[in-house]
């Protein structure tokens, strides 16, 4: 009974934050409904960031929670605890099979590797969801620079790169793509290495660097329009 109240007293508590930190989100009825997954990582910043180009974000961390939702972001964090979470949570097979399904997914860092079909450098027995042929290689530039930031040509956005506009990325321990299936395509490399490091297939997205800590919401945008184009 204790317990019971205590989970909800500290629900309620979340949810108050959740409503702090994320903002009013506007008409409650418009705009897709896009999930976060809500295990670890920087989940309040894809949230306010989804706000701010019109879509609803809820978080997502029961295989229920991924019913009621048009899309999905994995946010950055630390990809072996985000699977390890995952599997005690029993969510790896419900999100591969939503992936497979072809719900729109975008993974910014470590969401960029639970979205790779194929791992390198991963801890032992690490896996992904999967859903983007690509391998992708964890803490890649993180043997060279922990952290940095870069300005990036990226195909797609509103702006860039053919009118000339760059997306200032920001790399913590990011991974990079070291391969890539003929379906996947190219939308950005990193300058100084040439290394990919933003690439699409269908309806899944990914990012080695983090566009919800600029505050430069093209990414998100683009990937609202993608969710809002399959719904
Ligand atoms: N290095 C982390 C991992 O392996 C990713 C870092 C990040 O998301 N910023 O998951």
């Amino acid at each position: 009974m204790g317990r019971l109240r205590g989970r909800r007293a500290r629900h309620a508590q979340m949810t108050r934050w959740w409503k702090v930190l994320v903002g009013p989100q506007g008409p409650q009825t418009a705009g897709p409904v896009v999930g976060v997954l809500g295990l670890q990582g920087d989940v309040v910043e894809h949230a306010r960031a989804l706000s701010a180009v019109g879509a609803r974000p809820v978080t997502v961390r029961r295989a229920e929670e991924l019913d009621g939702i048009d899309g999905l972001i994995i946010p950055g964090g630390e990809s072996t605890t985000m699977w390890k979470l995952a599997v005690i949570f029993d969510l790896m097979e419900p999100l591969r099979k939503r992936v497979g399904g072809g719900m729109c997914v975008f993974g910014s860092c470590a969401g960029m590797i639970m979205l790779a079909d194929r791992l390198l450098d991963g801890v032992a027995g690490q896996e992904t969801v999967g859903g983007i042929d690509m391998t992708v290689r964890r803490n890649a530039f993180g043997r060279q620079v922990d952290s940095f930031e870069a300005d990036i040509a990226l195909a797609g956005i509103a702006g860039a790169p053919e009118q000339g506009g760059l997306f200032r990325a920001v790399f913590i321990r990011a991974p990079w793509v070291e391969q890539t299936g003929g379906q996947v395509e190219i939308l950005g490399t990193e300058p100084a290495t040439g290394r990919i490091v933003a690439v699409r297939q269908g309806p899944l997205l990914a990012t080695s660097f983090h566009p919800e800590l600029t505050g430069d919401v093209r990414v998100h945008r683009l990937f609202a329009d993608m969710v809002r184009d399959r719904t």
